[in-house]
């Protein structure tokens, strides 16, 4: 597996990076040993990147994984923490549970976020720049939807690393195209930041062109990593096979092909609209009997489950 720098920092990752979220609660709920299992099997397999975040719940599956393995391993979090105070517990949380003397990256959690945010959450900002100073934290980040961010975040000496969402049909990009997205991208990286591919499977959506969707984002110039998540070890060897460059066979593609959807129990929802302000990418609206999904921008990526009060949302 190739390793590359990230940006201007001196943090060495590999092309593939091991995606955390589908494997936690929101998605598919592994146990913490059947995760842990599959984040070593990575780890031994050459993948040295590992992306998580404090709404995952996957630093458990995570520290499971790495205990007792003897390589370097970059960990990247985030947190979507308003102010200082919240930001230094999740930042503690993290290397605690990750059980972690250095977090490696820590991103501000922004997906559905104005250029403001930098503003608007300059506390939790300057915690993360804290600890950083302080040694607890290698790099700092912003992870976004939105292409104006990943602008301004090219204009900011304090961020080393963006992680935006791109893939080959713009699905989850706000506020522009994919090609808007990809100048942005390459604003950042001539500012020397650290980059990394989110969702180039748009979130499962498109698993069916799974070659040509991977093969978009790491024809990106400047891309130095992509993250692609993964709870099956079918998964991650034929991830490992796409990144190591060595020649795919029709049968293995088919195994990875999933059909899952998210729908509402009508019958549960209460309309109360808690999952529509969660929702990173605006798929959920209010409808005459339930909160509705729109299909052809929902990124199944199951932020909106756990705000529900009344367990009517569902991925089958
Ligand atoms: S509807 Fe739910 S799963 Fe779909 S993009 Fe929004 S938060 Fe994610
Ligand atoms: S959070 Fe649950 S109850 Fe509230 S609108 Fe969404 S689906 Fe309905």
């Amino acid at each position: 597996m190739e390793l590359r720098n990230l940006g201007c920092t001196e943090i060495t990752v590999s092309e593939l990076c091991f995606g955390a979220l589908p494997m936690g609660p929101l998605q598919a709920n592994l146990t913490v040993e059947e995760g842990g299992k599959l984040i070593r099997e990575a780890l031994e397999s050459g993948i040295n990147f590992i992306d998580t975040a404090q709404m995952y719940q996957t630093y458990n599956h995570i520290a499971h994984g790495l205990k007792g393995f003897s390589g370097d391993v970059v960990v990247a979090t985030k947190s979507a923490a308003h102010d200082y105070q919240g930001m230094e517990n999740a930042v503690q949380e993290a290397l605690k549970v990750l059980n972690r003397d250095v977090i490696d990256i820590f991103h501000l959690h922004a997906a559905r976020v104005t250029p403001n945010v930098f503003k608007e959450r300059e506390g939790a900002l300057k915690c993360l720049l804290d600890y950083k100073d302080k040694g607890y934290i290698r790099a700092i980040g912003i992870s976004t939807h939105n292409i104006k961010v990943v602008e301004k975040a090219a204009e900011i000496q304090e961020i080393d690393i963006v992680y935006p969402i791109i893939n080959k049909t713009g699905r989850g990009i706000l506020e522009g195209t994919v090609e808007d997205m990809l100048a942005a991208i390459e604003k950042c990286d001539i500012a020397g930041k650290g980059l990394y591919a989110m969702k180039v499977l748009a979130g499962g959506n498109l698993i069916g062109e799974l070659l040509e969707a991977i093969k978009f984002g790491r024809n990106i110039k400047g891309m130095d990593s992509i993250s692609i998540g993964m709870i099956r070890k079918e998964e991650l060897e034929l991830n490992l096979k796409i990144f190591n460059n060595e020649s795919i066979t029709e049968d293995m593609l088919p195994k990875v092909i999933s059909t899952k959807k998210l729908f509402i129990l009508e019958r549960f929802c209460k309309k109360c609209g808690k999952c529509i302000k969660a929702c990173p990418n605006g798929a959920m609206e209010l409808g005459e009997i339930s909160v509705k999904v729109n299909h052809d921008i929902c990124l199944l990526c199951g932020y909106c489950y756990p705000v529900c009060p009344e367990f009517a949302i569902r991925m089958v």
